[in-house]
Parts: C-alpha cells; structure tokens; sequence
C-alpha cells in the first residue's frame, strides 16, 4: 500500500503560512533592477532608502504577492528561485532538527499545528 499523498509533499509545500504572516523585507539591491535575476522589482515596494519589500504585506491581511494557493493547502512560491534571501534563511521547525519559534507563531496564527521531527521522517522516507 502506498502511503498517504500528502506524506510526499514538503512541509512548506502544505502551509505557506510565514508567507501570509510576516513582512518580507531585504536589502533594495536584491531586486533585479540592480541584481540580475533577483526579485522581480515589480512585486515589489520600496519600505525605507535601503530596504524593499514584497508586495502584499500590508494591512490586517498580509500577504506576499508571490504565493501562490491556499495557505494550510497546496501553495508554492511564483518566484522560488528568485526570492530574497530573507525568504531562503526562513527555516521550517524541526528541518534541521531544531524548533523556529516564528515558523510555529505564524503556522499557530493560521491554525495550523507546529511542525515535529515526525513530519520530516515521514517526508524524507517517502521522498
Ligand atoms: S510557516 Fe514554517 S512550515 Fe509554514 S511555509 Fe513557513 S517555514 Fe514552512
Ligand atoms: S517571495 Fe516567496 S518565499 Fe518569500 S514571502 Fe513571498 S511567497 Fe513567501
């Protein structure tokens, strides 16, 4: 028997919930007006004379331009391979065997449980 789809999904893959939470913000020249394949500078605003953000993030109901889907569900980021290094530091709980005390709080604002050393066993075996 195979095991259960949603076991070969990454974590990330099934809650997207840090990118309907907290600000993305970077230094300005990660945008690709000054870096080459960088973020794309119009999902972006500028936030302060050094720093951008993405889009989206404003208001009561953050949330980045760039992803994409159904937080809690399927979601993906639109430019993965470009996003900033904000977004690539962010380290789910557990994925590299410790806890992320800002991967829980946005995962709890969203409903969503924290992740375990449990839910990363399960990825990886079945990855
Ligand atoms: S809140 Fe945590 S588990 Fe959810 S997408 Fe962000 S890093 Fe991944
Ligand atoms: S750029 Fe991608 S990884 Fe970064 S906050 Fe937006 S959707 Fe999330």
């Amino acid at each position: 028997m195979s095991a259960p789809e949603h076991l070969h999904v990454h974590p990330c893959l099934r809650c997207g919930a840090c990118c309907a939470y907290y600000r993305a913000s970077f230094y300005w020249a990660e945008a690709d007006d000054a870096t080459p394949g960088g973020v794309p500078v119009g999902m972006t605003r500028r936030l302060t004379e050094h720093r951008r953000s993405m889009l989206g993030m404003d208001g009561d109901r953050p949330r980045c331009v760039a992803l994409v889907g159904e937080v809690g569900g399927r979601v993906y980021c639109s430019i993965y391979e470009r996003r900033s290094s904000v977004c690539r530091e962010f380290e789910p709980s557990f994925e590299n065997g410790s806890a992320n005390e800002r991967c829980d709080r946005a995962r709890a604002a969203w409903g969503l449980r924290p992740l375990t050393p449990d839910d990363w066993a399960s990825w990886r075996s079945e990855g």
